[in-house]
This record gives structure tokens, C-alpha cells and sequence, in this order.
């Protein structure tokens, strides 16, 4: 290392991130030096990613390309995943995205920031519902999600298709919605569309209210709702917790997310889920030069749902105090938001909206978040000259 110069390793461009790599645009000292270790070219914006599948956006618009922010930032983009963490080194493994290459050796750091996601760990996956990684379309990582989806609305151009949504939480939902919309707008008719809910309540998040009118909306479609649990995949089954199956052409996997299964053995203080445990200030609660935001973390002090909107409202402190720690100066706390506002989208330019106990519902609500999603975007979308301003 240069006498002075401290590097700062970025791992992943999650939401937080893609604003603190904004922010490094408009200023990074001259004594940091930044890289960006993250697989993709860009960042897929999950809250339009069932805006894509229902037919309302073209791909490119539910992306943020990474080249000009990393450009105008003067950061180093290594192409990769991190593969694990070695906290007491300060060294990251990682392997490329493409071919394994011979020179993908451990990235240094002084300071680590972790933006990565959660995860749909297909070990796990297998354990609990076999044959899950073969033959489910499984939402994570998105990227991969969005790139299989074409193939579904190509079949279902030719023939009508029984498609099952499995996980009955927003992200499921959106997308059951979103599919239903797309296949009965361009696909043949006839197709049939069902909900294996897992034996919780649909939308078991929101309140009661919001509830209802998910269940109205399912009813509306002519969704059938199974209130049971998936417990096996085969080629063009889904096996049920009660014994039954249930034949289908495409199972959306929407359930849960785990944390990344390489941070066991990282040596950073992890939560009992094994997210990465950070304090007020989205800093490890075990190394100080370590902060992490979005779905990766969990804070010990005020834990909160794992959502964009949190991991979006993270950004800002993040960038912050990354700035504040190279320079030494004190760091600020990050108070999440109680309530945030929920836009629930429900296919054909049609959301519930809901916030803390409130809930409304229409086609002003999917304007609305169309125009909250748009504004993100654009935001980060900017050429360089106009992030540096
Ligand atoms: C279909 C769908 C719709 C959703 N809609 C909404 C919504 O409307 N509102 C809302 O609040 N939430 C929504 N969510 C939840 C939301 O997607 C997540 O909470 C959010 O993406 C978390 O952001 P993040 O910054 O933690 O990580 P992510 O957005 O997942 O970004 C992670 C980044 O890290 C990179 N990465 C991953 N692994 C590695 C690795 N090993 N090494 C390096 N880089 C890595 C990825 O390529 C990506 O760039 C939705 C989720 C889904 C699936």
C-alpha cells in the first residue's frame, strides 16, 4: 500500500451502494482507493422487476448500468463474487463471473463496505424442498430471474400454461400478479395460475386490511389459493405438505431469503440468522473497519424488515460514514424509519398502497409508484458530469 492511501473494497451494488458510488463520484478523496467487487454490469432494481414481467418495462429500464457511476467515480470494477470474508486478515476471496481465472487472488482492504443481498441458498433450498434448484424458476438472484422469465411468456405464447407462484409475501405476490397480467394480455387463453402460500397468511406481513384486499385481487383473477406447504419439485409437479400434487409447467419460487452462506467463517459477528450484525452506525458489531447495509445486515439496536426501502434509506449514512471512518472523523447514526410507505403492485397498472395501518388502493397508487421508481432510477442514471454537480 501507498504511505497514506487506504483502499476501500465495495462488495456488491446493492442499493446502498449505487449511492455511496454517486457520492464518490461527486467526491472521492484523493488518498482512497476504491474497488468495486460485484458480478454484473449493472444493478437490477427489484421494485420494477415485476413492472419487467408484467409486460410494463423493457429489462434495460429496470437497470442502473454500473460503468458510468464506477467512471465518474474513478473506482476499480472487479468483474466477481466475493466467495468469503477473512475478517482478521482484511482479505476478501473471490471468483470471477465468467471462466475461472488463474489470478483471482484475495482483495485487500482497510475499510469493507458489504452491500451483496440476501440469498436464496440453493443447499438449503434442496434440503427443506428437493429437487428446488432443478426445477423451480427461483427469484435470486434476480438477475437470473429476469433473464429466464422471456422463456415462460414463449411457451406460454403457444400454449395456455399452469403456472404456480410459491410464497405468499410481497415479492411472490408482485410477481403472481405481474404474470397473471403478461400471460392474459400476450399469452394463449386458458391458463391457470395458483398460490401455494406455505400455510402462512397471504401478505402475512401487512395488516390485516391490506390482507383483504390482496385476497379480493387473487379472487379477481381466478387464482386458486393453496394454503399448504411445497415440499418437493419434480419436472412438472410440485409436491404439497399434504400429500397432494399439484401439476404445473413453470413454479415461481418466491419464498424467503437466507443470508449468504459464505459469511460463516468470515469471523465478523453475525446474528442468529447469520446476517452480518451492525450498530447505529451500519458498522460490524465485531470490526470496526466493517459497515454493511441492505439485506446482507441485520441491525442489533433497531432491527427492521429486510426491504429495498430500508436498504434504499441506508444509503446516505452509509456514504457518510464510509467518509467519516477513512478520515477520522465521528460517525452518525442511521435511524430507520418506523413505518415506510408499501406500494404493492398488482399487475395491471393497479397497487395497494399501505402505510403503518393505512391502506388505499388504485391505479393512482401503481402511478404513483411508477413515478417513485422512475425518480430512483433517473437518479442514478445521470451522465458523470451530472453526478459530479
Ligand atoms: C420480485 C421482487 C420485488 C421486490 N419489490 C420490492 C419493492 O417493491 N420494495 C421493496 O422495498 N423491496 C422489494 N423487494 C425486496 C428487495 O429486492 C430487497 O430487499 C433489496 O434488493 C435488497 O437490496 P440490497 O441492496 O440489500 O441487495 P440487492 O439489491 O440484492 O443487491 C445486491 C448486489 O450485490 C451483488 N452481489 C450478490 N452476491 C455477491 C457476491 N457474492 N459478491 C459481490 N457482489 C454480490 C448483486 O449482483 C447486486 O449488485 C423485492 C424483491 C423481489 C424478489
Amino acid at each position: 500500500m501507498q504511505h497514506g492511501i487506504r483502499k476501500l473494497l465495495l462488495l456488491g451494488a446493492g442499493h446502498a451502494h449505487v449511492h455511496v458510488l454517486a457520492e464518490l463520484a461527486r467526491h472521492r478523496p484523493a488518498d482512497l482507493d476504491v474497488t468495486l467487487l460485484t458480478p454484473f454490469a449493472y444493478q437490477t432494481y427489484s421494485g420494477m422487476t415485476p413492472g419487467f414481467v408484467a409486460g410494463h418495462y423493457t429489462e434495460a429500464e429496470c437497470q442502473i448500468p454500473l460503468e458510468p457511476l464506477v467512471l465518474a467515480a474513478g473506482v476499480r470494477w472487479v468483474q466477481g463474487r466475493c466467495t468469503g470474508i477473512d475478517a482478521t486478515a482484511r482479505r476478501v476471496p473471490w471468483a470471477p463471473a465468467g471462466p475461472p481465472a488463474a489470478n483471482a487472488t484475495a482483495l485487500p482492504y482497510d475499510l469493507l463496505s458489504i452491500d451483496t443481498g440476501a440469498v436464496l441458498d440453493r443447499r438449503r433450498l434442496d434440503v427443506d424442498m428437493p429437487g428446488a434448484s432443478t426445477h423451480a424458476l427461483i427469484v435470486r438472484p434476480i438477475e437470473s430471474f429476469a433473464q429466464r422469465w422471456p422463456q415462460v411468456m414463449d411457451m406460454a405464447r403457444n400454449r395456455p400454461l399452469s403456472i404456480a407462484v410459491i410464497g405468499a409475501g410481497a415479492a411472490g405476490l408482485e410477481l403472481l400478479f405481474a404474470a397473471e397480467h403478461a400471460v392474459r394480455t400476450q399469452g394463449m387463453p386458458g391458463s391457470r395460475f395458483t398460490l401455494v402460500t406455505g400455510g402462512a397468511d397471504v401478505a402475512g406481513n401487512y395488516p390485516p386490511g391490506v390482507q383483504q384486499r390482496v385476497l379480493h385481487q387473487l379472487r379477481r383473477r381466478d387464482v386458486t389459493l393453496l394454503r399448504d406447504s411445497c415440499t418437493g419439485l419434480q419436472a412438472g409437479a410440485v409436491q404439497l405438505g399434504s400429500g397432494a400434487t399439484l401439476a404445473c409447467d413453470v413454479a415461481i419460487l418466491a419464498i424467503g431469503t437466507h443470508a449468504p452462506p459464505w459469511l460463516q467463517g468470515s469471523g465478523l459477528a453475525l446474528a442468529d440468522t447469520g446476517h452480518i450484525l451492525v450498530n447505529a452506525h451500519q458498522q460490524s458489531t465485531s470490526h470496526p473497519e466493517v459497515f454493511a447495509a441492505g439485506d446482507v445486515a441485520s441491525r442489533a439496536d433497531t432491527p427492521h424488515p429486510k426491504s429495498g426501502v430500508y436498504a434504499v434509506r441506508a444509503g446516505p449514512p452509509l456514504a457518510h460514514n464510509l467518509l467519516a471512518a477513512h478520515h477520522g472523523k465521528p460517525l452518525k447514526p442511521h435511524h430507520p424509519p418506523r413505518h415506510t410507505l408499501n406500494l404493492l403492485s398488482c399487475g395491471p397498472g393497479h397497487a395497494i398502497a399501505s402505510w403503518g395501518p393505512l391502506h388505499v388502493e388504485g391505479g393512482w397508487a401503481w402511478r404513483w409508484k411508477d413515478r417513485i421508481d422512475r425518480g430512483f432510477m433517473a437518479r442514478y442514471r445521470a451522465s458523470p458530469a451530472a453526478m459530479r454537480r
